[in-house]
């Protein structure tokens, strides 16, 4: 017999379209990771790290020097005040950092407010850690609904997942809306769990904020960040969580039982990562913004209807009903047919608003994006 925890969700679609699209030599779009090398700098450390023999574990929490410039990057950029001995915990990925948050701060039964479309492993973090997901429509607009945000909240509420800027929709919240969320959690005592992967990935002058950085709030929130979006090294899995010394031991305990450490040679080649100028995220950012306009010109003329994503790297069009197909036989015969993988909306959403939705990534080379809209021209729905 298996655990019923398990039974509860399937094995992740995003992944499984990664390997359809193997299958049929087609342009993956649905995983979001950069088909293009990481900075050469980045992977020079890491092989020489390796060299240096930085080859046996680290702290099982973080290597000393790794949470020293995250914390230093922290209050730069986040407005966030970390003390790098018991606040911060690096981890494998932000993935294994959300599912040790859940894991430290779920007991059975206790809900968690997340806000729809949502990445999809929120679910399965939720069904392991035995939370109750209420999930929360965002408006067409993509902004939040603050009526359906507050019925939401109750005497059950231990945590709300937010993640800005938003995968699968680009949605960057804004400071009303951080102020809003901020007020509730204070008011029901709620801790945020902020999971902020795409921090420096923003368009349209947006700017990332951090939602610890708020008046009360530094106590009350769990910020997740990592390496693999913005050094494009995915492969790597490094990421980290940072929360106030109670809730970080929580987490340390359950990442050293789950996982020792983080690659240790990876952690010390971060550093140099976390040393990178500002022009390197300035350049980042410009990056984006140019395969943005790419892929969102290509889907509007092949017949889909998308708004441009205000951060991260992805875009979450519909297609119309007239092809007479769910997401999942459409991204099916759009990798099949027209040799473009991506993935169906229906991972994002628990309501059937996925069903006419399918999320495209970006996180490619020109050439790459520009070849799947040959493909999808083909399309013309
Ligand atoms: N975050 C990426 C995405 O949404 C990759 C997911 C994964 O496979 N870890 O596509």
């Amino acid at each position: 017999m298996l655990s019923r925890r398990i039974g509860h969700f399937v094995e992740s679609v995003i992944r499984d379209m990664t390997r359809l699209s193997l299958k049929y030599d087609a342009i993956n779009l649905a995983q979001g990771f950069p088909d293009f090398p990481a900075p050469q700098e980045l992977k020079q450390a890491g092989a020489t790290a390796i060299m240096e023999d930085y080859n046996q574990y680290s702290i099982t929490w973080g290597a000393k020097d790794l949470r020293d410039e995250i914390s230093r990057k922290a209050l730069k950029y986040n407005n966030i005040e970390a003390d790098p001995d018991s606040e911060i915990t690096v981890t494998c990925g932000s993935t294994e950092a959300m599912m040790d948050a859940m894991l430290a701060l779920i007991n059975e039964g206790d809900e968690v407010v997340i806000f729809e479309p949502f990445y999809e492993n929120y679910g399965p973090d939720s069904a392991v850690s035995g939370a109750v997901p209420r999930f929360v429509p965002l408006k067409d607009d993509y902004s939040i609904n603050e009526d359906a945000l507050v019925s939401a909240f109750n005497k059950k509420t231990r945590a709300l997942i937010l993640n800005t800027p938003n995968n699968p929709c680009g949605k960057v919240f804004t400071k009303e809306e951080f102020k809003l969320i901020a007020e509730l959690c204070i008011e029901h005592d709620v801790i945020a769990v902020t999971d902020e992967i795409y921090e420096h990935i923003l368009y349209d002058n947006n700017k990332h904020i951090s939602i610890a950085s708020l008046p009360e709030m530094k106590d009350r929130t769990l910020t997740i960040s990592g390496f693999s979006k913005t050094y494009s090294v995915t492969g790597w899995r490094i990421g980290y969580a940072i929360a106030q010394k109670d809730i970080t031991s929580a987490i340390r305990k359950v990442h050293d039982f789950l996982t020792v450490g983080a690659p240790a040679p990876l952690q010390h080649a971060c550093v140099t990562a976390l040393r990178f100028p500002d022009s390197y995220y300035k350049d980042l950012a410009g990056m984006y913004d140019r395969k943005r306009k790419i892929l969102y010109n290509s889907l509007i003329n092949a017949g889909f209807k998308c708004k441009m994503p205000g951060g991260a790297y992805y875009i979450l069009a519909d297609f119309p009903e007239e092809t007479g197909m769910d997401d999942m036989a459409f991204a099916k015969y759009l990798v099949s047919e027209i040799g473009v993988a991506c993935v169906p909306g229906s991972s994002f959403y628990i309501s059937k608003e996925g069903k006419h939705k399918l999320r495209f990534t970006f996180s490619k080379k020109d050439e790459t994006l520009i070849e799947a809209a040959r493909r999808l021209e083909k399309l013309k729905i």
